[in-house]
Order: C-alpha cells, then sequence, then structure tokens
C-alpha cells in the first residue's frame, strides 16, 4: 500500500464494525476483513479492503486483529478452531476486542497461550452506530501501557481522541463499558416510570419534564438522550434490544463475580426482558418505555401534549 500504517484485520461487520472499518480505510489503514455475512463486508471492499474467508486468515495477513462481535460467545468462537484467530495469529502479535464483552474468553486465551508473547486487549466503544460511522467513537481502553500506546494510532482512526481512555489493566476496559450500560439503562427505565406516573396524575408532559430538567433529579438522559422517543417516535434499532439484554446479563454476572449485591440493576434487567419479549430482539435499546406507554395506552410525546 506504500503507506506505513499497520494493515488491520477486522471480524464482525455489523451495525458498529461497518462504520468503523469504513473510517480505518479512509484513514489510510490497510484492511483484512472477515463476517459471517459475506454481503456485510461489499462497501468497505469497494474502499480498498481485502476479504478473508476466515479469522485465521484475517490474522495471518494483518499486523493486528480487531473484533466487534455481538456477545462472548462470539468472541470465543472466533478465536479457537482450526480457522480461528489463534491459527494464524503470529507470535508476539495484537488483538484488540471492541465487543461490549467480559474478560473470560480473552483470559481463558491468554493463559492457553501465554507462551506466545501476545498481546490482548479490551477496548469496548460507546457513541450508538452513529458514532462509529462518524469516526467519533468513545473508547475504553484495558490492557498495559504500552500496548495501549502502540495501538492508540489505529483507536484514533475510529474514535474521538479527547475520548480515548486507558481505563487499566485487561479487563477494565469491558467493566467500564458495561457500567456505562447499566447506569444508562437505570436511567431510561427510572425515566419512563416517572414520565408514566406523572402524566397519569395529570400532570402535561412538556411541564413534566422542563420541571425534571430544572430540578436536583436531571440527568443527561432526561435533559437529552430521551428526547428521540419523546419528539420523534425513534427507539434506536441502530441497538438491538437484544444487545441491550446481553449487555444487562453481563453487567450482573460481573456483579455477581465481584460479590457485589445488584438489587436495582437485576429489576432494570428484568424490565428490559419483559421489552425484548413484548417487541422482538430487533426492537430498539430505548423500547422499554413503550411499555410504560402500553400502560398509558398513549405514547410519550412532547407534539401531542402540547398540541
Ligand atoms: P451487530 O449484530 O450489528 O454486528 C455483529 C456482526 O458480527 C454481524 O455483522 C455478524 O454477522 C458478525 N458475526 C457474528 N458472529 C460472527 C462470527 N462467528 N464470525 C464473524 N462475524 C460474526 O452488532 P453491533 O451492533 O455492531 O454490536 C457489536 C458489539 O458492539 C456488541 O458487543 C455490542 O454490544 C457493542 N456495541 C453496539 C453499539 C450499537 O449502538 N450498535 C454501541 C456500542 C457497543
Amino acid at each position: 500500500m506504500g503507506t506505513n500504517q499497520p494493515t488491520v484485520g477486522f471480524i464482525g461487520l455489523g451495525s458498529m464494525g461497518s462504520g468503523m472499518t469504513r473510517n480505518l480505510a479512509r484513514n489510510g489503514f490497510p484492511l483484512v476483513v472477515h463476517d459471517v455475512r459475506r454481503a456485510a463486508a461489499d462497501e468497505v471492499i469497494g474502499m480498498g479492503a481485502t476479504w478473508a474467508d476466515n479469522p485465521a486468515d484475517v490474522a495471518s495477513a494483518s499486523d493486528l486483529v480487531i473484533t466487534m462481535l455481538p456477545t462472548p460467545r462470539h468472541v470465543a468462537e472466533v478465536a479457537s478452531g482450526e480457522h480461528g484467530i489463534l491459527a494464524g495469529i503470529k507470535d508476539g502479535g495484537t488483538w484488540i476486542d471492541m465487543s461490549t464483552s467480559v474478560p473470560e474468553p480473552v483470559d481463558q486465551i491468554a493463559a492457553a497461550n501465554a507462551h506466545r508473547g501476545l498481546h490482548l486487549l479490551d477496548a469496548p466503544v460507546s457513541g450508538m452506530s452513529v458514532g462509529a460511522a462518524n469516526g467519533t467513537l468513545q473508547i475504553f481502553v484495558g490492557g498495559s501501557a504500552e500496548d495501549y500506546a502502540s495501538v492508540r494510532p489505529v483507536l484514533e482512526g475510529m474514535g474521538d481522541p479527547e475520548r480515548i481512555l486507558h481505563v487499566g489493566g485487561k479487563g477494565a476496559g469491558y467493566a467500564v463499558k458495561l457500567m456505562i450500560n447499566q447506569l444508562w439503562f437505570s436511567h431510561l427505565v427510572a425515566t419512563a416510570e416517572v414520565l408514566a406516573i406523572g402524566v397519569r396524575a395529570g400532570v402535561d408532559l412538556a411541564v413534566l419534564r422542563n420541571s425534571l430538567v430544572a430540578s436536583p433529579a436531571n440527568s443527561n438522559f432526561i435533559e437529552r438522550d430521551v428526547l428521540c422517543v419523546l419528539n420523534d417516535g425513534d427507539y434506536d434499532e441502530g441497538f438491538a434490544i437484544a444487545l441491550a439484554c446481553k449487555d444487562l446479563g453481563l453487567s450482573i454476572d460481573l456483579a455477581r463475580s465481584v460479590g457485589v449485591p445488584a438489587e436495582v440493576s437485576a429489576l432494570v434487567e428484568q424490565v428490559y426482558r419483559r421489552a425484548k419479549a413484548s417487541y422482538g430482539d430487533r426492537a430498539g435499546e430505548m423500547t422499554p418505555i413503550k411499555l410504560y406507554e402500553d400502560l398509558l395506552d398513549s405514547p410519550l410525546r412532547l407534539q401531542a401534549t402540547l398540541a
């Protein structure tokens, strides 16, 4: 390619990975890509990326490998076996898992491959599919300081340089990401409940929300994030509720494994699972608000109440 940029191997070209690879391509990184859905690669191949038939071929053809997959099970799946990353990655190679996941799959790999000198990092992201498409992701990196410094230029090809953070050793990135999602989902459920109660009590939705925003109970969620539902009825299908439920389950697992009770988080997880059961796996991450709208028998919409 005539550049000094490392060749990046990228596995998982879904809502997030497609935007992330487009930005890496725009920023001049040679790419080797793979997904179980071949067609998911068409666009980035049109930008110069090379297709590989399996994760081993991705790893052997690149200087570092990135995975952006739905769940820890998928991460474990692409790692091992005859055609897995471990079969192709060079000794001393680097693998960054950017999925929202837990440390176990990568820890097991690290333990079983200690002699190979692999550099393993977790670097999950926030910023939704829009942030992936715009290259403005927030990235939370767990790993050694040296590994972080060496992969940072690649991360800058996908994220906002000011919001790429080294948050601790291996596994810390996963933990920070899970806690962010847990708190955000908790805000969502608590806000929906409060709005439903207030509206049922006869308060105008806009008046109620304005009062909450001006109060000590204000949050980013009620001030900004909830507006896509209240204004537009957009429940963010870019992030499927099935994945939100996965994150909540992982968050509870993490709480259990470190021995901290998670009463509130567990309840939020149940509300999310109810929404997933009611509206389907592909419904948007903000669909739990609909549960409360169904109770009210009317959507929570600002225009409707202002009319
Ligand atoms: P997605 O389901 O849209 O994409 C996942 C991709 O992985 C798909 O293209 C799928 O075909 C591919 N895949 C699955 N198994 C595979 C395998 N064995 N080998 C190769 N490819 C495989 O998911 P997404 O929304 O892009 O999310 C990816 C990760 O990022 C998840 O962990 C999610 O929790 C996290 N995340 C998502 C968002 C969002 O807004 N969508 C935001 C932040 C973090």
